[in-house]
């Protein structure tokens, strides 16, 4: 303490003392977690300087933190694109993408038919109303999806890598193509793929999204978003979006997310050999009417965007009996999966669509979509696998 402060008040010292302590002399190896809304300068020029961006550094925590930086910038370098933004969710990172794509009254999106069902809604009810009109198609029909790029001058193609929740793989080369040529931007959430599977910037995307609370943080204890921009200024406008609008990463999540990046590889390659065992056991059970995994049911095109013999870590399956009741049954027979409304955990969870994460689709749209009743998604964890295909094939034969 020093000679002025022992002359302070107890009041002020409170909440003073012990503050602003010099750097420590050695670098942490892990990055610190800097829980300040603001940071303060010795003057006020310098203050004013980094304000202007003529000055390196941080002034308010929803401009920007360094905990956060350091996330940005690990995702930005796994999906290969210029900046990287941060958001408090998937969808708060979706929103930021789609406000970054300029989309304006009177323009249009045109959007693979098989997102998350949020991101549909997202599209319908926030979007929507604003003039911005949304038509989707199957993104595998190049020439339904060629043509109707050219009809509508679409502002924004987007898609995601592997569908949720029926698995369908994009061919992200090709529909780069399709955008660039009716001159619309490309966005890809590339959750269910992970920049370990694919890298939707080579591929030709303009901006790449992903849901961290999936497989980036890994553990089921953060909720985040991110989004990479391939270009430099579609950068600087996914900042303003994000600055702006607010819907800014906390500090501890990011934190959270970043220590599970770190086993983003071995966590996945496990999770991934898993599924594929899973699926493979269970495609000739008697209670399932069809399998869904992408190297079973796409293996050409599986390998040529997923670059390997991965098929990423989820698993949907059909059941034979397609109702509610029946797909309730086999989850309420599970003890070992875990009933969760999520994905990408470092534990088996199982989700039903139709009630969860297309639940806001209309049922008839479901229904076209093929996410009927009977549909239930698997994501498979770090277990040992002979006791994950226990459990579900006892659940299922109960
Ligand atoms: N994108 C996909 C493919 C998802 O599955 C989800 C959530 O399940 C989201 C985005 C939204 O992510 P969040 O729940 O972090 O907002």
């Amino acid at each position: 303490m020093s000679d002025d402060e022992r002359e302070l008040r107890p009041a002020t010292q409170v909440v003073h003392a012990g503050e602003r302590m010099p750097a420590p002399a050695g670098a942490p190896t892990a990055t610190p977690v800097y829980a300040t809304t603001t940071f303060t300068y010795a003057t006020m020029r310098e203050m004013d300087e980094v304000f202007a961006g003529a000055r390196e550094g941080h002034v308010y925590t929803r401009h920007g933190n360094p905990t956060v930086d350091a996330l940005e910038e690990a995702v930005r370098a796994l999906e290969g694109g210029r900046r990287s933004v941060a958001f408090a969710s998937g969808m708060a990172a979706l929103h930021g993408a789609l406000v970054a794509c300029e989309l304006r009254p009177g323009t249009s999106v045109l959007a693979s038919q098989d997102l998350y069902g949020a991101t549909a809604t997202l599209l319908a009810e926030v979007f929507a109303p604003f003039g911005v009109k949304t038509e989707t198609c199957d993104f595998g029909d190049a020439e339904r999806l060629r043509a109707l790029a050219r009809e509508l001058r679409p502002r924004v193609l987007i898609a995601e890598t592997i569908s949720n929740p029926l698995l369908r793989v994009c061919d992200v080369e090709q529909t780069a193509a399709v955008a660039r040529e009716a001159g619309a931007r490309l966005v890809v959430d590339n959750t269910f793929a992970t920049p370990l599977l694919c890298r939707p910037l080579r591929h030709g995307a303009d901006f790449v999204v992903h849901s961290a609370t999936k497989f980036l943080g890994g553990h089921g204890d953060a909720t985040g978003g991110l989004v990479v921009a391939r270009e430099e200024e579609d950068g600087a406008r996914l900042y303003r979006a994000m600055k702006l609008a607010g819907g800014i990463l906390g500090v501890w999540e990011a934190h959270e997310i970043l220590r599970g990046i770190k086993t983003l590889a071995v966590r996945l390659e496990c999770q991934c050999e898993n599924a594929r065992l899973l699926a493979e056991r269970l495609a000739g059970h008697e209670r399932v009417a069809r399998v869904h995994y992408p190297t079973l049911e796409q293996r050409e095109l599986a390998a040529r965007v997923l670059g390997g013999q991965m098929g990423g870590a989820l698993v949907t399956l059909e059941l034979k009996e397609a109702t509610r009741e029946a797909a309730f049954r086999f989850m309420d027979a599970l003890r070992l999966c875990v009933r969760s409304t999520s994905l990408g955990d470092v534990f088996t969870g199982v989700l039903h669509p139709a009630t969860a994460s297309h639940r806001e689709l209309a049922p008839e749209r479901r229904r076209a979509l093929g996410i009927t009743d009977g549909v239930v998604r698997v994501s498979v964890g770090l277990e040992d696998i002979r006791d994950i295909v226990t459990d579900i094939v006892r659940a299922l034969e109960a």
